[in-house]
């Protein structure tokens, strides 16, 4: 498992640090409201523990992959998301990771195109 040396930025909102909307916590994840919305709801689901990126998971990690996404799918829910919603993960450079901490993405309210960009 590799992990950043340094706290991460979604580390530090985890701790309080730097303000977020927190619209799930607990004790492996949490997700938040993105401060840059794509679509007219946008929200990141996070795990506690700061996995670099997708590439860095192991088999060990099979548990922690699928409570990222039922907890994208509750939060959706709960968000009104009943027309559908759009789950990204951006896993290195010229996927557009920008945050080295694994993030799931969660964007709906809008019609999607297809392919992505
Ligand atoms: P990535 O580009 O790594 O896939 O996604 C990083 C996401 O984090 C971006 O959508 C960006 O808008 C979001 N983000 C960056 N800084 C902050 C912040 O300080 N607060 C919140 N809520 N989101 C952030």
């Amino acid at each position: 498992m590799a992990e950043t040396d340094e706290r991460t930025l979604f580390q530090k909102i985890h701790d309080g640090e730097i303000p977020a909307e927190m619209l799930h916590r607990d004790d492996r994840a949490f997700a938040i409201r993105d401060i840059n919305p794509q679509a007219p709801t946008h929200f990141l689901v996070i795990p506690v523990r700061p996995l670099a990126r997708l590439e860095e998971a192991e088999e060990a990690d099979a548990d922690l992959l699928g409570h990222l996404l039922l907890v994208a799918r509750k939060v959706a829910g709960e968000l009104g998301l009943d027309k559908g919603f759009r789950v990204v993960i951006n896993n290195g450079r010229e996927a557009g990771e920008t945050v080295p901490h694994l993030h799931v993405h969660v964007l709906g309210g809008r019609p999607m195109t297809w392919p992505p960009g």
